[in-house]
């Protein structure tokens, strides 16, 4: 396997950074080394905004929706015939099956092409106020937004946020997280064989979060902050832009609840309820970590879930076979493994709690799939994100009883209702504190809509409309003109 090197992009030009420095990152399958990439520090923040700023200024790209289309589809185009090449690099970061990381390559793609079209829909109001005065309200890009990414859906996150800020005519610094940067910086390289792409419109800049992500975020000439990534940060996010009157988008964790009726379609149900968890080893932010079962359901859906969660096999992230991956790091395994202690000691464990180590798996961070059984309501298992592996199943009788297990946690991301009598589900649906309620499904996360957090969650939406329009200001344009 190639050791691949990165450099930062500044200016559309592709630069060690200033130190000399870099970071290793090492594949959570089997700890080889995958990727080095530049360890910033602010010096090459500050060249990266700059150029930001310039590009943004020279309006080239600010004031021409057809052309930021035609760059954004051309950019679609080329992660396409990529399409192999971006999913192996970011399965060997992350330690995802090959499969699901080609899934989201796809599903990356997927946001780019939505808004290379979204990008000439940038549409303003116009009102005739009175004879000869006409207002008219229109969209105009922020100016240089600081799109920092999580490391669970590099790729995809990178799009889901930084394709909308370029429709709406912003420039762009990408801080990307230090574990998947190289896969993240992939997608970025597609840029150099894209020659109607002005330079300096996207730069790129790598590094630790506590240092590069809090230089950039702080910058005077940066203009809104664009965050993927858990509550902590969140709340450092909002304290820098409260200090520094900067537009802030936050996404952040969850904790979401999949409530399934007896009256559910259960065939349905349970492979979706499977893979609510499972996928990415539990990594996801809007995954559904708790079940909330209905109670003379349990006899008959958790043996099944037990048996069907037992069967997914772990593997290296390269083997086709494998439906298991790591987690991303030995310090998130001990703190999954801390939880299940935590979980063992208050719940019924219904399958797993340990760490997997046969057949080499002990070279990466391997998990077995964890289900826990009625823990009491301020557990934290039940409280907090775990991001791994492990889901707890919780009991309910009435739907009123559902909901209020459903709405209590301080996180409020996702949520999902299982049931064949459309009126509780939507009853429950209308109900469920959280910024998306699937009903009959699960995780579905489609460019065309928003997703995004209640209570700690977050702040604003990412995907669909509302995922541009939060890349705006509007502009209200006053005509006075002869009676
Ligand atoms: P994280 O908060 O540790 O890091 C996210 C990004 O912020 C990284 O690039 C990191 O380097 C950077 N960062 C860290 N501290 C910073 C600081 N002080 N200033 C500026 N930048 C800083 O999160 P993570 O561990 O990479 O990702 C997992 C978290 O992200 C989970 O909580 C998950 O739920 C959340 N997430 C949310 C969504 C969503 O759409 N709501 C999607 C994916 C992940």
């Amino acid at each position: 396997m190639d050791v691949l090197q990165y450099k930062n992009l500044i200016d559309g030009v592709w630069q060690a950074a200033s130190s000399g420095q870099t970071v290793d990152i090492h594949c959570p399958c089997d700890g080889a080394l995958v990727s080095r990439v530049p360890s910033s520090q602010a010096e090459d923040v500050n060249r990266a905004v700059a150029a930001a700023k310039q590009s943004f200024e020279e309006e080239d790209w600010a004031f021409n929706p057809r052309l930021r289309a035609q760059c954004l589809s051309a950019w679609a185009a080329a992660m396409r015939a990529s399409h192999e090449h971006l999913a192996a690099r970011l399965a060997l970061e992350t330690g995802k099956p090959i499969n699901e990381a080609r899934f989201e390559v796809n599903s990356s793609i997927g946001y780019v092409e939505y808004y290379a079209a979204a990008a000439r829909t940038l549409y303003g109001t116009s009102t005739a106020v009175e004879s000869g005065l006409l207002s008219v309200l229109a969209r105009e890009p922020v100016g240089v937004v600081a799109v920092i990414t999580p490391w669970n859906y590099p790729v995809t996150l990178l799009m889901r946020d930084m394709a909308p800020a370029l429709a709406a005519g912003n420039t762009c610094v990408l801080k990307p997280a230090t574990q998947t940067t190289g896969c993240t910086l992939e997608v970025l390289k597609l840029l150099d064989g894209i020659s109607i792409f002005p330079k300096g419109v996207v730069n790129a800049v790598s590094g630790r979060g506590s240092i590069t992500g809090a230089v950039l975020a702080d910058h005077p000439d940066v203009d809104m902050i664009s965050l993927t990534g858990g509550l902590e940060t969140g709340q450092e996010i909002m304290k820098t832009a409260a200090r520094t009157m900067k537009k802030a988008s936050l996404e952040l964790g969850g904790k979401s609840p999949n409530i399934i009726f007896a009256d559910a379609d259960l065939e349905k149900a349970l492979p979706f309820a499977l893979k609510a968890i499972f996928m990415n080893a539990g990594q996801l932010c809007t995954v559904g970590s708790r079940l909330v079962l209905e109670e003379s359901l349990v006899d008959y859906f958790l043996p099944r879930l037990k048996e069907e969660a037992e069967k997914l096999r772990p593997g290296h992230c390269m083997d086709e076979q494998t439906s298991l991956g790591p987690v991303i790091s030995q310090e998130q395994m001990d703190k999954i493994l801390g939880y299940i202690d935590s979980g063992k000691a208050c719940s019924t464990l219904v399958t797993g709690g340990y760490r997997l180590t046969e057949n080499g798996l002990d070279r990466g961070f391997y998990i077995a799939p964890t289900i826990f059984l009625n823990p009491p309501m301020d557990a934290s298992i039940v409280q907090e994100e775990i991001f791994g592996p492990v889901l707890t199943v919780q009991t309910f009788k009435t739907k009123e009883e559902a909901l209020a297990i459903a709405n209590g946690t301080p996180y409020g991301l996702a949520s999902a209702v299982w049931s064949r009598d459309i009126d509780k589900a939507m009853w429950v649906a209308r109900r469920l504190r959280a910024g998306s309620a699937w009903v009959n499904c699960y995780n579905k996360l489609l460019p065309e809509c928003e997703t995004g957090g209640y209570k700690q969650s977050g702040m604003d939406r990412a995907g669909g409309a509302e995922g541009m329009l939060k890349y705006t200001e509007v502009k209200h344009l006053c005509i006075d003109f002869m009676r």
